[in-house]
């Protein structure tokens, strides 16, 4: 059906009129047959009654007696009907009217036999000088052992018709004003519905060229199904945008981290290029020369060594490939560990150890390879950044946790720059890192994954010039729980 290709508010509009004029018209189609059949059997009842009553007046007499002839003459003015006086013969012998020409005038044999069989009869008679239909009623006249004849008594149709006109009429204005007011009512129902499923068409379309900012404007006053899919779609458009934002922060940072990498890459490579281009072209004539520019390139190696294993090293733990080799740890005998390890470089930059860890300490349930990286990133840190002090490593106990601290008395990290020294890359001042406090910016990072791989937390203090520390938090009892 082509109506069906039409559109929403149109189609609802359509079926909602279609429904109303086919339900109201049947109504109105079986109102008025009822009610015409009402009235017309009505009008029989009446003028039954009214013939019976009749009979009853003249049932005393066989004959048509001159009073007889005046009570059905004005019986009948009085009842708005001609009556008509037949004997046995069907032969009329007295009217209530001036109607004399009908005297003498035979009526059919089946009303005649009706007659005489007592019954009562109706019909429609079309009488030649009445221009209008008639309905007619014939009742027995006598009584019940003897019937000397009928009586007709005569009403025209013209007003049964002229009433059930009058109430179909009723019945058309009735449907008509109905239609006027469903339509108002059905239109704006229609509108209601389709107007802000075009919106969400709108906004979805905006959405699809890429603007996710865009919402569908509602109000919840009412709620109803209609209201319920806005919201859901502004809470998909919502949903959509933030995707769309994290996705733009993830594009960023992938593109700061590949800038990063070829900054980091590229120093150490065009160090070696230069150096190698200067033996290459035997700039460089004397053997101590040719030694200390064979050792820078190295070192340079070395970093890049040191650059790419950070590297993936952070991938995988960011990415959550790096699961731990979880045992029972003496977190004191690791510190020590890796103080003794790294007690030569402290010895060299003048720096002094100091261990403050209380008897007892309960055992971590960590991985202890794991957990030696961090003491020695923490620990190279503070030594990298410190000279003729100190490097403490304290471990505390309290009811739940296990608090490890690496504290230094070096240069200190600027408070602005506190919140980032766990960004990758990120160096504090990269003119502070001269040769011997080189690094990659990534010990940080990959500290604080490992810490919360180990479901701990680490936060930093520091004072420019003072020194550093450095906390971790590791829970001892829920780690028990959870492995
Ligand atoms: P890497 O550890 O990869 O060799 P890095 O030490 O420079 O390089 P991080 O360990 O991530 O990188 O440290 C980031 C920055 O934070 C350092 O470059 C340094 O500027 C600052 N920093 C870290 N620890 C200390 C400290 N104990 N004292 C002062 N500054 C520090
Ligand atoms: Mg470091």
């Amino acid at each position: 059906m082509k109506w069906l290709n039409q559109s929403l508010f149109r189609r609802l509009l359509i079926s909602y009129l279609f429904i109303f004029i086919l339900g109201f018209g049947l109504i109105g189609i079986v109102t008025s047959i009822s009610t015409s059949d009402y009235i017309t059997d009505q009008k029989r009842q009446d003028m039954l009654q009214q013939a019976t009553s009749i009979n009853a007046i003249i049932h005393h007499s066989n004959v048509v007696t001159d009073d007889i002839k005046q009570t059905i003459e004005q019986l009948g003015q009085f009842l708005g009907s001609t009556i008509w006086i037949i004997d046995r013969n069907g032969q009329i012998v007295a009217t209530s009217s001036m109607q004399e020409l009908f005297m003498g005038e035979i009526m059919d044999d089946a009303l005649i036999e009706d007659i005489l069989a007592g019954k009562n009869r109706f019909q429609v008679m079309n009488i030649e000088e009445e221009d209008r239909p008639m309905l007619s009623v014939v009742v027995p006249w006598g009584t019940s052992e003897e019937i000397y004849g009928g009586i007709i008594l005569h009403s025209p149709i013209s007003g049964i018709n002229t009433t059930v006109r009058n109430i179909r009429e009723i019945i058309q204005w009735a449907i008509i004003s109905g239609l006027v007011i469903v339509s108002v009512l059905v239109s704006y129902l229609s509108w209601s519905i389709s107007k802000p499923l075009k919106k969400v068409e709108e906004a979805a379309n905006e959405i699809a060229l890429g603007n996710y900012k865009k919402r569908v404007e509602y109000h919840d006053s009412v709620p109803d199904e209609i209201s319920a899919l806005l919201y859901s779609f502004n809470r998909m458009a919502e949903k959509f945008h933030k995707i769309e934002e994290e996705r733009d922060l993830l594009e960023e940072r992938r593109n700061d981290f590949i800038a990063n990498i070829s900054h980091e890459l590229r120093t150490p490579l065009t160090a070696m290029k230069g150096y190698l281009e200067a033996l290459q072209d035997g700039l460089v004539k004397d053997k101590e020369s040719q030694q200390k520019y064979y050792t820078i390139m190295y070192q340079e190696s070395e970093h890049l060594n040191h650059l790419v294993d950070d590297l993936m090293d952070l991938i995988k733990l960011e990415s959550r490939e790096v699961s731990l080799d979880l045992y029972y740890v003496k977190v004191d005998d690791v510190l020590k560990k890796v103080f003794l390890h790294l007690e030569q470089a402290i010895q060299e930059k003048e720096n002094n150890i100091q261990l403050l860890i209380p008897d007892n300490v309960p055992q971590l349930i960590a991985d202890s390879v794991r957990l030696e990286q961090i003491f020695t990133n923490l620990i190279h840190n503070a030594n990298k950044f410190t000279s003729n002090g100190s490097i403490t490593g304290e471990i505390e106990v309290d009811s739940s946790h296990l608090i490890v601290t690496i504290k230094d008395t070096g240069i200190g990290i600027p408070s602005h720059d506190l919140e980032r020294i766990w960004e990758r890359f990120f160096k504090v001042d990269r003119g502070r890192n001269n040769r011997g406090r080189r690094g990659t910016g990534l010990g940080l990072a990959i500290v604080k994954e490992l810490v919360i791989l180990h479901n701990g937390m680490i936060s930093a203090k520091s004072e420019l010039g003072k020194g550093t520390a450095f906390t971790m938090k590791f829970p001892l009892y829920e780690q028990r729980k959870s492995n």
